[in-house]
């Protein structure tokens, strides 16, 4: 399914991200996970790109397997870190040929410990410019682009983000996928201020549902998400306790998920990490029933 189709006035549109595994038994942990997410039916699944280019080929292959074997939309995610515009433009007919259709389009990040990002020689120095490339090169691809409804960590401040935002809607985007985030207000605020911008396309949240404590304390240091105080100290209270920490997780991301689903969000985007058991709880919460696979 095109990203263009999902969102309007049927259900909720439900998406799915994982990413390429390093390892066999990560495929197979993968796999397993797909069985059991693919039954409740997501628009379609999202395959990262890793850090650097370093899963290029397997993004598109896992892309393949998604919609081969699993007969799901896949999603692709690209960024422009490491290539030249041919480059680029040979990855995503590559994409193209392996019947991909939809594409997150994302700048990446500098390597690790840089804030500076450096454009590859020849390649594009921000997302807007990779949206630009697609729509060029490949007018029937879908694309997603990311939103940062707690501003991007780079950015000097959320108007000049929103700005930001804006070219890539400009260059072609047809929805907005979000950062995590646990403080709903933020995201009503950043979605207030896109529609002050005139930006109308559909703003998918992120939701990553906390497993584990330690896990997303890493995570939302790097990515500038705020911990509500009150979740934090519930959590800080069972820190030796990694089930209760998984209890009280789901929980918050089924009270999380409800709330976004009453203020007319049109869909759900879910970081699920590449495991299945908090997703399958908190969809099966929000009364989505797994149909019977053959898969
Ligand atoms: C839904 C989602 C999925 C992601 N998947 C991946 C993935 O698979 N692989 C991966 O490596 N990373 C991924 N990321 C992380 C992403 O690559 C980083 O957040 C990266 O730092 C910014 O990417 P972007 O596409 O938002 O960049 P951009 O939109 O280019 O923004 C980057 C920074 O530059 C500023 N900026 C943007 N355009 C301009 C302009 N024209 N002039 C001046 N300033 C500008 C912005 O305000 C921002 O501060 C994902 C992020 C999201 C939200």
């Amino acid at each position: 399914m095109s990203l263009r189709e999902i969102y309007g006035s049927g259900p909720w549109g439900l998406s799915i991200e994982v990413f390429p595994p390093k390892t066999s038994e990560g495929d197979d942990g993968l796999r397993q996970t797909l069985r059991e997410l693919v039954p409740f039916q997501p628009a379609f699944i999202s395959c990262t790109y890793g850090a650097g280019g370093s899963t290029s080929k397997r993004t598109i292959d896992w892309c393949r397997e998604i919609q081969d074997q699993f007969q799901r939309a896949a999603t692709a995610h690209f960024t422009c870190v490491g290539s030249s515009r041919e480059e680029l433009i040979e990855w995503l007919a590559a994409a193209y040929r392996g019947g991909v259709r939809n594409i997150m389009a994302l700048r990446g990040d500098p390597p690790a410990g840089s804030t500076d990002f450096q454009p590859t020689a020849g390649g594009l120095r921000y997302a807007n410019e990779l949206v630009t490339l697609i729509r060029e090169q490949f007018p029937e691809m879908g694309i997603g682009v990311g939103g940062y409804p707690e501003k991007h960590p780079e950015a000097p401040n959320i108007d000049t983000d929103l700005l930001n935002l804006k070219r890539k809607v400009d260059a072609g985007a047809d929805a907005i996928y979000t950062q995590l985030f646990y403080d709903n207000s933020r995201f009503f605020q950043f979605r207030e201020a896109c529609d002050r911008l005139g930006i109308r396309i559909p703003i998918i949240p992120g939701v990553m549902p906390i497993t584990e404590f330690a896990r997303i304390k890493r995570i939302t240091a790097l990515c500038g998400a705020a911990i509500p105080g009150q979740l934090a100290s519930q959590l800080e209270a069972v820190q030796d306790d990694k089930q209760a920490q998984f209890e009280i997780g789901v929980d918050f991301a089924i009270q999380q998920c409800r709330d976004l689903l009453e203020q007319g969000v049109p869909g759900l985007h879910f970081y699920v990490l590449n495991k299945s058991q908090a997703c399958r709880k908190i969809l099966t919460a929000l009364g989505l029933t797994p149909t019977a696979s053959s898969i």
